[in-house]
């Protein structure tokens, strides 16, 4: 599938072995999330545009490049919020909306619960940030209201997916490239990806 990227960095590689191992501790595993979404971040964010600077070293004047664009990361609450720290810490002037949906037991659809976008887009480009892509009902909903917001440079960072949920996001935002740590087998009948690594919010807030 184009516009999807599973990594192979052995840095990844462990650290989502790790992750997924139920004897990993809420603290670890937070930590764990922290630092794989960095190293994914890196990867999502290799297109972004910079614009010549002038600066001086303290020992001559010379050209450098600051990013020229504004960057926004979206997490989809609750699972989200655990991967911002690790992406803030490369662009610390990026700005955070958070975005929550839930689904509704009658038509099976994500309602958006937490939205507090302003009518105007304040940034170019999103970076939507949940780890576990599985059904895709959210992902979906989430590049839609950002689509609608006015903003088109989109980009998905998730750790895990399962092949129906990106099967999903990407035949309705094939647009919308999809950066992962791993392809996992499959969905169970209770929406948990299979082997995945659990329900990732209870296991990063240890409830
Ligand atoms: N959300 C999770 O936290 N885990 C899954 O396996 C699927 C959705």
């Amino acid at each position: 599938m184009k516009n999807i990227f599973e990594s192979t960095h052995p840095l990844v590689k462990h650290k989502l072995t790790r992750l997924r191992d139920q004897r990993t501790k809420p603290k670890k595993f937070r930590e764990l999330v922290r630092e794989i979404s960095a190293l994914l971040t890196y990867e999502a964010t290799a297109d972004l545009l910079t614009r010549r600077v002038e600066i001086e070293t303290p020992i001559a004047p010379t050209i450098g490049e600051d990013l020229s664009e504004k960057i926004g990361l979206v997490p989809i609450l609750r699972a989200g919020l655990g991967m911002v720290e690790g992406v803030w810490e490369l662009m610390p002037s990026a700005e955070v909306w958070h975005i929550g949906l839930f689904r509704d037991e009658r038509t099976l659809k994500p309602v958006s619960y937490y939205n507090r976008l302003p009518i105007a887009p304040t940034v170019s480009v999103c970076l939507v940030l949940d780890p576990m892509l599985a059904t895709g009902g959210s992902a979906v909903a989430t590049v839609d209201i950002l689509k609608e917001w006015g903003v088109s440079k989109i980009k998905f960072v998730a750790l895990i997916a399962a092949p129906e949920g990106l099967n999903k996001f990407h035949s309705v935002h094939p647009d919308v490239p999809v950066y992962l740590a791993a392809i996992d087998d499959h969905l169970n009948e209770n929406g948990y990806i299979i082997p995945g690594l659990g329900d990732a919010g209870d296991r990063m807030f240890g409830t």
